[in-house]
């Protein structure tokens, strides 16, 4: 899940910068896509399953005309809110005026605080947390002086990883929580229009730089008056970005906490060839998210890199499934080999993660194929063994193929020499050279830094309509 947002004073073609910035950080999220432009004070709201350049025809983005502030949003659907009512950005009227929700994350207390409201005759509907988030702003709000002081008080009612923008009719606000599980960052443009991101990445995609980071638990309000820095909550919990951003969620030419992706997922290789040496003839990366560890676990172990795997770029949702009975046909499609690096060669093949196994067991066909005489995978993750309650896709512990085998009889169920991953220990050294002073490894050592969810978080009631595009 993404958020990305952008405040400016003069009238101006937020809907498509917030397009662009979106289209940066469409790794997050592929379910659904959604912009909300604001227009002194008149929203105009476009959202819908698909990625953004299919939801965002120049058509439709056109209509959402000019405005001064906007906010955007892709998110990924878990098994229970993929459908189209649950895009984001939610937009809501209430008693004092208007507002947009933006958000990138989960809450552990979702459920809790949505049957509270519920009982209170709260209707929802949707299953996804911004809406949740919203009911407890606007019910704070009917107390509060300003749209600002009514966030504050819900940050005190809100459990879990949240990445959050708000936008009121004049004003946008960038919420991080307390423990700064997810990343958020500002940055400013030449002609000094604001614009808050997930990642780095999109800022540089419609020519802003960046300035810094949200801090956990900080509050910024944008706005005609400047910007302001609501801190009143920083500190009051133990910073626990979410590791994984490092390994895999986030985009190698991002900058979060003031370490370099890029450089972390290079340290990651470094630190899994120490951990797991083997002779070899070259080291190849699983695109896309493999490769930085990959020339990282080459330049350390003085192996050379080599260009193994070439994924098809092209392959968008709309890609046709060949169909169960022709699956390998479909691993061939999206993913080749190049026989001229594999062919009689012993290869370490580096990924950033082992999740179900899947990949692995295909990748490992396609380079036997190829003509490998040995292959060694590497995971630049160490094993997953718990699920994440934070909004990461990480499935329950039966679904992960480390809570029922080992190394070694990984390796023999891919069909690989051997199999190794990086160290626990080591996971939380690899951005060092930043400013980050804690990471989440709950998916990996099961410490997690907040309570958790006692059920699922879904209401069976939850609705889950699918609606006609027209
Ligand atoms: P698996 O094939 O189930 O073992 O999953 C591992 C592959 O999925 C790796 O190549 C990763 O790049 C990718 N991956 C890792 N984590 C996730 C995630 N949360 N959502 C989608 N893909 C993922």
């Amino acid at each position: 899940m993404a958020v990305f947002g952008i405040f400016g004073t003069e009238t101006a073609n937020v809907a498509s910068s917030v397009y662009y910035g979106l289209y940066a950080l469409q790794h997050r999220g592929q379910a659904s896509s959604g912009i909300v432009v604001n227009d002194d004070g008149v929203f105009h709201v476009y959202k819908d399953s698909g990625l953004v350049n299919e939801v965002f025809t120049p058509n439709v983005l056109n209509a959402l005309g000019l405005g001064q502030i906007a906010v955007g949003n892709v998110r990924y659907g878990t098994a229970d809110t993929k459908d189209r009512i649950n895009a984001e950005p939610i937009v809501v009227n209430h008693s004092k005026g208007k507002m947009a929700i933006s958000l990138d994350g989960k809450l552990v207390n979702g459920a809790e605080l949505k049957r509270e409201m519920e009982l209170q005759g709260s209707i929802f509907h949707t299953g996804n947390d911004a809406e949740i988030i919203s009911a407890v702003i606007i019910k704070e709000r009917i107390s509060s002086a300003s749209i600002e002081e009514a966030v504050c008080k819900a940050v005190d009612k809100l459990k879990g990883a949240y990445s959050l923008l708000v936008m009121s009719p004049q004003k946008l606000i960038a919420v991080r929580d307390l423990r700064g599980m997810h990343p958020l960052c500002y940055g400013q443009r030449a002609d000094g229009e604001y614009v808050v991101a997930s990642e780095s990445c999109a800022l540089n995609s419609v020519g802003a730089t960046l300035v810094r980071d949200i801090r956990p638990g900080e509050i910024m309000v944008f706005s005609k008056e400047g910007i302001r820095s609501i801190d009143e909550h920083c500190g009051k919990g133990e910073e626990h970005l979410c590791v994984f951003e490092y390994l895999y969620t986030a985009r190698p030419d991002s900058i979060i906490a003031d370490c370099s992706v890029h450089l972390a997922r290079k340290r990651a290789g470094a630190v899994l060839a120490a951990a797991h040496p083997v002779e070899a003839d070259v080291v190849i990366g699983a695109p896309d998210s493999g490769i930085d560890a990959a020339i990282g676990y080459a330049e350390a172990s003085g192996i050379p890199y080599g260009l193994g795997l070439i994924k098809n770029k092209y392959i968008g949702r709309t890609f046709i499934d060949p169909g169960q009975n022709v699956r390998e046909d479909k691993v061939r499609i999206k993913l080749n080999p190049v026989r001229e690096t594999i062919k009689d060669k012993r290869v370490i093949l580096v990924d950033d993660s082992i999740v179900r196994g899947t990949t692995c067991i295909r990748v490992v066909k396609l380079l036997r194929d190829a003509g490998a005489k040995e292959i060694h995978i590497r995971s630049s993750a160490p094993e997953f063994l718990n699920p994440c309650y934070y909004g990461t896709d990480i499935g329950s512990k039966a679904e992960l193929i480390a809570c029922k085998y080992t190394a070694q009889e990984m390796a023999k169920l891919f069909g690989a020499d051997s199999v190794g991953f990086l160290p626990l220990k080591d996971v939380c050294k690899l951005a060092e050279s930043g400013t980050c002073k804690g990471y989440c490894t709950a998916c990996f050592s099961g410490d997690y830094p907040t309570e958790i969810p006692q059920n699922t978080g879904v209401n069976k009631y939850d609705c889950k309509i699918s609606e006609n595009k027209n």
